[in-house]
């Protein structure tokens, strides 16, 4: 443990795209999936979460409609209402309303004045979007952007320093990068060791999202079992004596494949590690968890639960 750190707490934060608390049932993958811990939870049962709190989050934030990726991730990266501010739900990518929040009340740029460092985004970018530079960005893209964060590129994703959104590195190959797969439990080393280095890292993924969309149950049941080994595998090698590791989601979506839509249903956040307890406690609604990990960075806190 780097010596800098030693009475310093630090928050990994572990988004997943459309990821809700379901019924059990044959439209949902979790139900009958063996090693799915601790991303299988369902309503009504005691969830196994491997010493996480389960904090069920209201992800419609009191706005009729579906919850939708730019205005739950804003939230969850602002901890401002979006969807309340915007009057609905906002599919896709942040607008121009959704950017100010962003830029203005962004995670990052609070701990970042609070003089929390240092904070990382874990997640690399192509070579495509450096040059592209593309208008429509997620809200974390912006979130990153504005904070003036450096972004991680395929160069530090092969010298071991980032991981794809994809972690098994599948994706990028498939679009000719010159990188090798990854395995669940290599990825989780490589994230492991960035949070190690930072007090405050984000890592998204986004996959669980596109097979709710397509509704495909054999794929998502492959990435659910991956995706769970993942976790297992991080909180393993994650430092959780001083580390809250929070899992969350903007949405749900793969836990119902009778839809193609996101469901109206509650997000599993799983709180694990230091200060699990009273994180966990106080995360009701999305618009709690950037007010929860800034508290949690900033206030004395100590090493029990
Ligand atoms: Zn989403």
């Amino acid at each position: 443990m780097p010596v800098l750190f030693i009475d310093c707490m630090s928050v990994l934060l572990f988004f997943i795209d459309g990821l809700g608390i379901g019924s059990r049932g044959i439209s949902n993958p979790f139900d009958g999936l063996q090693d799915a811990a601790p991303l299988a939870v369902f309503k009504n049962e005691a969830p196994v979460t491997l010493d996480g709190v389960l904090a069920a989050t209201d992800a419609c934030l009191g706005i009729e409609g579906r919850p939708q990726s730019a205005s739950g991730q804003t939230t969850i990266l602002t901890g401002v209402n979006a969807p309340a501010l915007l009057g609905y739900h906002k599919q896709g990518f942040p607008n121009k309303a959704l950017l100010e929040i962003i830029r203005e009340h962004s995670l990052f740029l609070k701990l970042k004045h609070a003089g929390v460092a240092p904070i990382t985004f874990a997640n690399a970018y192509t070579k495509r979007f450096f040059e592209d530079r593309p208008h429509w960005v997620s809200a974390t893209t912006a979130a990153v952007g504005a904070a003036g964060l450096p972004f991680r590129t395929i160069d530090d994703l092969r010298n071991g320093r980032a991981v794809y959104q994809d972690f098994t590195n599948r994706m990028l190959i498939e679009r000719g990068e010159d990188v090798p797969l990854r395995t669940a439990n290599e990825a989780a080393e490589v994230l492991a060791a960035i949070a190690g280095e930072s007090r405050f890292t984000l890592y998204e993924y986004f996959i669980t999202d596109k097979i709710g969309h397509a509704q495909d149950m054999e794929a998502a049941r492959t990435v659910l079992q991956n995706l769970a080994l993942l976790i297992r595998q991080l909180l393993a090698r994650v430092d959780l004596a001083r580390t809250s590791v929070i899992l969350t989601s903007d949405h749900g979506n793969i836990e119902d494949l009778s839809l193609r839509n996101h469901t109206l249903n509650e997000v599993p956040t799983i709180v694990w590690g230091a200060n699990r307890d009273r994180i966990a406690s106080r995360i009701k609604s999305l618009a709690d968890i950037t007010p929860a990990i800034v508290e949690s960075l900033t206030e004395k806190a100590t090493a029990s639960g």
